[in-house]
């Protein structure tokens, strides 16, 4: 992790307008991190003016099952919740590190959230699994062609990859694009870990419901979203962890996702130094939740920042 702290950084106030529309933050229990916001357009090549503050960072750009909260037509007391932290569009993660910028997955939600956090370069994705939640904001990958003037490389298992490549054959059928554009992307299949510039990525294989999706693995944090079940041999690469993020479906038992109750367990198991968990859905309410959480365990929330 590389800091560069200065007067700027210093003078950001807590209590300032957060950019992000939902309920942006820093986490406070990392001491890395403070109050202090990465700006990613001066991330690539460490390239940073005076007064400027580059770190490693994972921000959360939406923590929300595939729904999203609130969940249309819904009027539960989460849906109707006035609290920012209860407003979760669909999951995924932005990675600023190793002077790359990554996100794992490209969510219905895409857009908006690439806007709210002010992402303005992008140099690979990866995907977790095809579900819709995690890849309907694919097309949106075009706006980074632009500024890049490149293809992105996208990385993922080949069957995740093979669905996406079926799902979005406009994308990838390699017929003439017509005039309604489509975004140029290069599909890597993987199993083992990649290196992107500076930055490492593993893939962790575990189960949701019958289906193998990746988790993913950078330096001594990893991301875990949509998941029923973590295998024995990637129980063990999931060791060692400064932090875990983990999907927490809700409170009810689900076939295909761990409920609050599971996720706490396996982060007992893991053991990370700390945790968040993401995926959430209407059942689980921000505040409510988070007062009877373990000490190293919270509830992440779409724009939450944190050092890694
Ligand atoms: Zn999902
Ligand atoms: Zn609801
Ligand atoms: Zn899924």
């Amino acid at each position: 992790m590389i800091i560069f702290f200065n007067r700027r950084a210093c003078q950001f106030k807590p209590e300032s307008p957060p950019k992000y529309s939902g309920a942006a933050g820093v986490d406070k229990s990392t001491s890395k991190v403070g109050q202090l916001r990465l700006r990613p357009h001066e991330i690539d090549g460490r390239v940073t003016a005076e007064n400027e503050v580059v770190m490693d960072q994972l921000t959360f750009l939406g923590t929300g099952t595939s729904t999203g909260v609130p969940m249309i037509g819904c009027s539960c007391s989460v849906c109707r919740s006035p609290n920012a932290k209860d407003k979760r569009m669909r999951s995924s993660v932005w990675i600023q590190a190793g002077g790359m910028s990554v996100v794992i997955d490209t969510s219905t939600d895409f857009r908006t959230q690439a806007l709210a956090v002010g992402m303005t370069a992008l140099d690979a994705v990866f995907f977790t699994h095809y579900h819709a939640d995690h890849i309907h904001g694919i097309d949106d990958l075009r706006s980074f062609n632009f500024i890049h003037n490149r293809a992105i490389e996208c990385y993922g298992g080949a069957d995740a990859l093979e669905r996406i490549r079926g799902m979005f054959g406009y994308i990838f059928d390699g017929r003439p694009d017509t005039g309604g554009g489509k975004p140029r992307l290069e599909l890597n299949a993987i199993t083992a870990p990649v290196t992107v510039g500076g930055l490492t990525v593993e893939p962790i294989p575990v189960m949701h419901g019958e289906l193998e999706v990746y988790g993913y693995r950078v330096n001594k944090t990893a991301y875990v979203t949509d998941c029923s079940r973590i295998p024995e041999p990637s129980l063990r690469r999931l060791e060692g962890l400064d932090c875990l993020i983990l999907g927490a479906l809700g409170i009810k038992s689900h076939p295909t996702h761990f409920t609050l109750e599971q996720a706490l367990a396996a982060i007992s198991t893991l053991a990370p130094k700390r945790a968040y968990l993401t995926h959430l859905n209407h059942n689980i309410g921000h505040d409510e939740v988070s007062a009877n959480l373990p000490p190293n365990v919270f509830l992440a929330y779409d724009g939450l920042a944190i050092g890694i």
